[in-house]
């Protein structure tokens, strides 16, 4: 028999906020053991809860990119369990009024574009972390990821393959990054999946056991426990290996295998009842309207419209990859025109002085009019390449006038032809071996005159001027 695999998967995504989603603790990453934390997100007795409106402005963000309609009066609810990590005992998320509802993601398959379907997308807080020290044979909790603002996108089980859970979640990471909704880190767990699977033959329309593989956190881990499970699945019916049963699972990425943890909670289990402690948060059209009025064109669309000012697709993926170079980007072809020239800059020397500073993509921040006139001084001859570089290092530090900023360090291309033949002279003079080389025959000799002359300019020089005035004085002689 041929069976067919039913994935549905459950996405956090931290979001990209100063502060945390009930107090103004500090949401960023790392930082010493508990050194963002106060009674609030402690979970101290008579400390009362503030919604981040930030929050809300990226929950909707979200909805917007992935098609959701906007739950207009959106509420918190309680979610009962225990954990160390978990200091009130409950997670405050949202269980009947989430922000967004009935959405899609549209993915690249063999078979061409498919819609997956998004259920619902809600903000929750995200819990602590427990440190286990295996010397003292203790465990420490570390409280500075409590409450830091998350949000989780429900798919519907629209999801067949592997393949398709990769494009899926890769076209997700690339939709929020571009909004800058999350940073969506795998490696800083800003991005991590539970993966629901089930079995059933195909054309069934009846869903087989479904299992459920908890905090995967790399695609390439996601892969292989899709493999893995969907194997083991099929084994089951066919040979009977094990009876499946609802539950929660561990995958062991060295060992290759998942194992059973828990059986699965039902919502039952949870308790789920409103937070008397927040308000319903209502949005109003202005609110709406300012939030779709801020959402940025899709990549693919600015991919396309990339592709047509004539750069090649793999340019165009690497600009859209991070909206810092696409605003970058939009901004100086604007101002210069020179589509090629514009991305080559950011590609080759932006991404340059990036890994220079061990930085990613998105630290990029330079002024992107000021970048097309740096541009516009290279192709009228009025600096230099190389110089160019320099120019643009010093964007880096502060915001400047490339044409101002060139002229008072010298690095202006000289048009004073009398200087360039002046040093012409001495550099002939003082090399007549290279001289008679190139004379001979050695078309390379000319390149150490070259050399020399240019450096003795301070850079500032045509190159193709002075290669051709260094040309005349040779064979004047
Ligand atoms: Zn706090």
């Amino acid at each position: 028999m041929r069976y067919e695999t039913v994935i549905g998967l459950e996405v956090h995504v931290e979001l990209a906020t100063e502060s945390k989603i009930f107090c103004s603790c500090s949401a960023k990453f790392g930082g010493e053991q508990n050194e963002h934390v106060c009674p609030a997100c402690c979970g101290m007795p008579g400390m009362l809860p503030i919604v981040n409106k930030h929050v809300v402005d990226l929950g909707m963000t979200a909805g917007m990119m992935l098609n959701c309609k906007i739950n207009r009066t959106t509420t918190f609810d309680k979610k009962s369990y225990y954990y160390p990590d978990l200091p009130c005992s409950y997670q405050t998320t949202q269980w009947f009024a989430p922000i967004c509802v009935d959405g899609y993601v549209a993915i690249d398959t063999p078979d061409g574009e498919k819609k997956i379907g998004i259920k619902q997308i809600h903000m929750e807080e995200d819990a602590g972390k427990l440190v286990h020290d295996d010397w003292t044979d203790t465990s420490l909790v570390d409280f500075n990821r409590t409450s830091v603002p998350l949000i989780e996108i429900v798919s519907r089980p629209d999801l067949s393959s592997a393949d398709e859970v990769v494009a899926y979640l890769e076209e997700l990471r690339s939709l929020l990054r571009f909004a800058k909704v999350s940073q969506c880190r795998w490696e800083q767990g800003s991005m991590r999946c539970d993966v629901n699977l089930s079995v059933r033959p195909e054309g069934s329309d009846v869903l087989g056991v479904r299992t459920e593989m908890k905090n995967m956190n790399s695609l390439s881990a996601i892969v292989r426990a899709i493999e893995y499970e969907t194997s083991r699945h099929i084994d089951a019916l066919e040979n009977g290996t094990e009876e499946l049963v609802q539950e929660t699972r561990r995958w062991d990425d060295v060992k290759g295998k998942s194992f059973a943890m828990r059986n699965k909670e039902t919502a039952g289990d949870y308790r789920y009842f409103p937070d008397p402690n927040i308000m319903p948060v209502v949005i109003d059209d202005e609110w709406y309207g300012s939030i779709k009025e801020s959402l940025p064109e899709f990549p693919k669309v600015k991919k396309a419209k990339y592709v047509s000012l004539g750069l090649s697709d793999y340019d165009a993926e690497q600009l859209v990859s991070s909206r810092a170079f696409s605003d970058v980007f939009d901004a100086a072809y604007e101002k210069c025109k020179m589509a090629k020239e514009v991305a080559n800059r950011l590609i080759t020397d932006c991404m340059t002085i990036l890994n220079k500073k061990q930085q990613t993509m998105d630290a990029l921040n330079i002024n992107g009019t000021s970048l097309g006139e740096l541009i516009l001084l290279i192709s009228d001859g009025k600096i230099t390449l190389a110089n160019a570089k320099r120019v643009l290092a010093a964007m880096f530090e502060e915001d400047i006038d490339p044409a101002k900023y060139a002229e008072e360090n010298g690095l202006i291309v000289s048009n004073d032809t009398g200087k360039v033949e002046q040093v012409i002279k001495e550099v002939i003079a003082a090399d007549p071996k290279a001289v008679a080389d190139y004379k001979g025959g050695k078309e390379k000799a000319i390149m150490a005159l070259f050399g020399k002359a240019m450096k003795q300019l301070g850079g500032n020089c045509n190159p193709q001027l002075l290669k051709d005035m260094l040309i005349a004085e040779i064979n004047k002689n």
